[in-house]
């Protein structure tokens, strides 16, 4: 499907992607000020039926990006979640669609702030391709490149101008050979990824950075936390995690709505644990891939179909 075939919601009308336009000096563009959600929808053949996840989380979290900005959003949240169900089913998708709604400051004058500015909102979603290439697991490094501070732009905000924090670490990790990065705060603890959180597991019991570590608080890193506790019986705490942490790991993945639950075999080119997926991860990954096609009777509500074609969820 081209870009030029899909209908987009933006400006308050659903329109072809050609014809929604902002100008050359937009302030979301010029400088970042905007912020934005990444929503995942899965496909289902069997049922003909396509399952957005964790639609109201996901736009819970924009209001509060939004307003942490201080940008208003034009529509409240059922009218959010749904627009989007309706944009899935006007452009017919019978495919694993990524859906991206953000909202930015319109104004388009010279002079940076984030007050007296109008706020351009619109939604657009494509068939998604894999985001991680690589099955067998991720090799990582730690990253050069701090996580950029609360007190310098919020992490805890999705916002636009901070995923430069994010590329300049993972296009780094990339030329040396990586796959992935994980960057520390100022402060030397472990963050996050580059666009997913990250989790250990240690003698049986999963770590996760608390959402002190200038973490974005992922949907995905919820569900995990949700499954590990609930499913797999595995304890999980959220702390100030170590670098040292992650070479004397078990097992260690990344949560994110992109790439889903993926494995980490390397750090800094030592093994985690063997070398390979550990066990857990392998068991958490089957089960979130499950629960997104509506499959676990106990988190449907993580999903919203679009279609609407049969009665009842299969198992
Ligand atoms: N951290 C960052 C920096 C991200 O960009 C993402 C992807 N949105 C995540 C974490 C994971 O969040 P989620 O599970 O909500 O996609």
């Amino acid at each position: 499907m081209k870009l030029s075939e899909i209908i987009v919601h933006a400006g308050g009308a659903f329109v072809p992607y050609e014809q929604a336009h902002v100008g050359l000096l937009t302030h979301g563009l010029q400088y970042g000020t905007g912020c934005f959600e990444g929503i995942r929808g899965y496909w289902d053949p069997a049922e003909r039926e396509l399952y957005l996840v964790l639609l109201h989380d996901h736009y819970r979290r924009l209001q509060t990006s939004a307003k942490i900005l201080g940008l208003p959003l034009p529509y409240d949240l059922a009218t959010l979640a749904d627009l989007t169900v309706e944009l899935c089913a006007r452009n017919g998708f019978e495919t694993d669609v990524y859906i991206r709604p953000f909202v930015c400051s319109g104004a388009e004058d010279v002079g940076v702030r984030l007050h007296d500015v109008p706020a351009f909102f619109a939604i657009v979603a494509v068939p998604h391709t894999a985001y991680v290439k690589r099955e067998g697991g991720l090799h990582a490094c730690v990253s050069s490149w701090r996580r950029a501070d609360d007190t310098t732009a919020p992490p805890r905000a999705k916002i636009t101008g901070l995923y430069v924090n994010s590329a300049l670490a993972k296009s780094d990790a990339v030329a040396n050979g990586f796959d992935e990065a994980i960057l520390l705060s100022h402060d030397g603890h472990v963050s996050e990824g580059s666009a997913a959180n990250v989790f250990l597991v240690r003698d049986g019991v999963a770590y996760t950075p608390d959402p002190s570590q200038n973490i974005l608080e992922g949907c995905t890193r919820r569900c995990a936390i949700t499954l590990l506790r609930e499913m797999l019986e595995i304890p999980v705490v959220e702390r100030a995690i170590d670098r040292s942490e992650l070479y004397a790991a078990d097992e260690i993945f990344f949560t994110g709505t992109a790439m889903g639950i993926v494995p980490v075999v390397s750090v800094d080119r030592r093994p985690v644990g063997g070398g390979e997926p550990g066990a857990i991860t392998s068991r958490l990954r089957e089960l979130y891939a499950r629960c997104v096609l509506g499959r676990e009777p106990r988190y449907a509500d993580w999903v919203t179909r679009v279609y609407r074609r049969t009665a009842s969820v299969s198992s």
